[in-house]
């Protein structure tokens, strides 16, 4: 990670955009909460936002997975977030923000152009290792990108998909963070192959 980068925007005290994404488990939301944590030790007022169907764990604080967390306003709609910034915010947090709709990419320039840090964080890619919801349109328009990577848990080599475990022959069911797993391009790709290889009878 950068130890940088809100530094560099609060000395310029101009809007921009700044993104943090990868594959789950790879610490996006730790680093989202670490940011800003950072802007409140900066006494600048911050407004955080997440999405109304992301309900795990605790419904009006964002958690990571390693259980540390701030508290978030739950929102419907990228509109939503535009109506709820107070007009004093200089910071504002989204998270989980592939699930947010197309007009995010809007939401987030229009609070930039207004002189806003934002700070978005999101899954890039879904299990199939496609472009997830409004995160490519966000990824394109951002000041600054930052690419988390989490660890393959079968070869142990950074990895930058998310496998779904409930799709192909791994059947678990338990809670949502155990029905994905981290994969590097190679077992994913390896996994993909088995998916979709004719069964062999
Ligand atoms: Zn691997």
């Amino acid at each position: 990670m950068n130890e940088g980068d809100g530094d560099m925007w609060m000395t310029e005290d101009r809007g921009w955009i700044e993104v943090i994404s990868g594959s789950m488990f790879s610490g996006k939301t730790e680093e989202l909460i670490r940011r800003i944590r950072r802007a409140e030790i900066a006494r600048l007022q911050v407004d955080t936002f997440k999405p109304a169907l992301d309900n795990r764990y605790d419904d009006t604080r964002i958690v990571s997975h390693s259980s540390i967390s701030i508290p978030a306003e739950v929102v419907s709609t990228a509109a939503e977030i535009r109506s709820r910034v107070r007009p004093g915010t200089r910071v504002v947090g989204i998270d989980e923000a592939q699930f947010f709709d197309d007009e995010l990419p809007a939401v987030c320039d229009a609070l930039a152009d207004e002189g806003r840090r934002v700070i978005v964080a999101g899954l890039d890619q879904d299990y199939r290792g496609e472009p997830f919801g409004p995160m490519p349109a966000i990824l394109a328009i951002a000041e600054q990108v930052t690419k988390s990577l989490a660890i393959c848990v079968l070869c142990g080599h950074p990895s930058h998909r998310t496998d779904r475990l409930t799709e192909g022959f791994d059947v678990i069911e338990v809670g949502a963070a155990d029905k994905y797993r981290a994969l590097c391009r190679r077992c994913f790709a390896e996994k993909r192959a088995r998916l979709l290889a004719p069964a062999a009878f």
